[in-house]
């Protein structure tokens, strides 16, 4: 047996390993929501040993189990402790290492282990790394399945650093993806470096999962990130990784600091677009998006609107059509000619930024209507396509 095993072991029977914890924090209110649970060897001569001393070692051993059932164990008899004094309780993140996917009782063992210390299951995410995925991918999508199904939740950690793709994360049931800290070099003014990062999150945001970043040092790095809308932040920018008692100082004064800071100073630009967009769906029953260069279109929102026949998506030139068709018959012509696609794209030309027409729309219910449409032409940063938003109005009778 290796020294450092030898030494580990020890180091659990004398209550030297010690569980650090590295709050996360919003990354719209910078207040902590939740922890991960760092193992920690505080030798008895006050020299504290980082895990990467010893993990890798103790994976190649199989002594790693050991390990995470013990820091599950502190994190437990932690959060009990806050419990008692009347602390607001945050959710741990607890590090498990591969070799637990085959552990056939897994799931039990933290059942038994959690509900022995009274704690809610909730409090505790399981933390897989991303190279433990490529891996036997049923074998871990199952164990993944039966965790959240036993009540906990589960975080893919160290995305990005490995061999693992999204598409091996789509087919994960995790909660958290866990952005790694590689991904963000520098402080993200490469601008490929933040494409990637930015659909990395649309990605993770689309399948419902919370995104974390990891590793956040910097001011520039921490503005990008919440326009990516990054739901959490862990990294030395706002806490180092700090033993219990630390900890549990920061969640009393968490407690007392309750107050919810100013949205408007904080959101991200990506955030007020959406509010932004909720109101113009409130206000325009029908908003239509068109590439005039393309001859496509979809609707964007579709309710109330007097006339619902047509269709989502397809050719903008049949969207005309079908338009026109449903005007009443002494609007038709002027309908077409106006909201003809090379009609419009003159219009552009010849430097109109919208174009607008009142005419009468036949409804489901066989009564015609006064209907506003307006197009309002907008140019993408990224293509030379032309784009319009359309958007119509259900006009008071005359
Ligand atoms: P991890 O799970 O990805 O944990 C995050 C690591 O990033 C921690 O290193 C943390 O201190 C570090 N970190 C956080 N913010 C920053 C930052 O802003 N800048 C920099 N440079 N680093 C930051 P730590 O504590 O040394 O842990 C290293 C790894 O050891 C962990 O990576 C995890 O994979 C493993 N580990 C730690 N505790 C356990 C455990 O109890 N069980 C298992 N199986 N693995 C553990
Ligand atoms: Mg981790
Ligand atoms: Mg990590």
């Amino acid at each position: 047996m290796s020294e450092v095993i030898r030494d580990i072991r020890q180091a659990m029977k004398d209550g030297e390993l010690k569980a650090f914890y590295q709050p996360q924090f919003d990354s719209i209110t910078s207040k902590p929501v939740s922890a991960e649970a760092l193992a920690r060897w505080v030798r008895a001569d006050g020299v504290t040993v980082p895990p990467m001393a010893f993990i890798p070692e103790l994976e190649k051993s199989g002594d790693i189990r050991e390990v995470d059932w013990y820091i599950l164990a502190e994190v437990c008899r932690f959060l009990t402790r806050l419990k008692n004094s009347g602390v607001t309780l945050l959710p741990v993140a607890v590090n498990f290492s591969r070799v637990h996917i085959r552990e056939n009782d897994f799931v039990e063992k933290l059942c038994e282990t959690v509900d022995g210390f009274g704690v809610d299951r909730s409090l505790i995410e399981v933390e897989i790394t991303e190279s433990a995925l490529i891996d036997d991918h049923y074998m871990i999508k199952d164990w993944i399945k039966k965790i959240r199904e036993a009540g906990f939740s589960v975080a893919i950690d160290d995305f990005g650093s490995g061999l693992s793709s999204l598409s091996f994360v789509k087919d994960m049931p995790a909660d958290v993806l866990k952005i790694d800290r590689s991904l963000l070099s520098g402080n993200c003014e490469n601008e490929k470096e933040r494409i990637v990062l930015e659909s990395i999150f649309y990605f993770a945001h689309r399948l419902n999962m919370t995104t974390v970043a990891e590793g956040v040092e910097t001011k520039e790095q921490l503005g990008f990130l919440r326009t990516c809308d990054c739901k959490k932040i862990q990294g030395f920018i706002f806490a180092k990784p700090m033993p219990e008692d630390e900890f549990y100082k920061l969640c009393e004064v968490h407690k007392a600091a309750a107050e919810t800071a100013d949205i408007l100073e904080i959101q991200s630009y990506k955030g007020a677009a959406d509010l932004l967009m909720d109101v113009i769906f409130k206000r325009y029953p029908l908003v239509i998006f068109s590439n005039l260069t393309r001859n496509s279109f979809y609707m964007m929102s579709y309710e109330n609107f007097t006339s619902t026949g047509c269709p989502s998506t397809g050719a903008f030139d049949e969207l005309i059509i079908h338009g026109a068709s449903s005007m009443h018959p002494d609007d038709q012509d002027i309908f077409a000619a106006t909201f003809n696609r090379h009609h419009l794209i003159s219009e552009y030309e010849s430097g109109k930024s919208e174009v607008r027409l009142v005419t009468r729309q036949l409804g489901d219910d066989g009564i015609y209507r006064r209907v506003e449409t307006t197009d309002y032409f907008v140019k993408s940063p990224s293509v030379d396509d032309l784009l319009v938003i359309t958007l119509c109005d259900n006009l008071p009778d005359e």
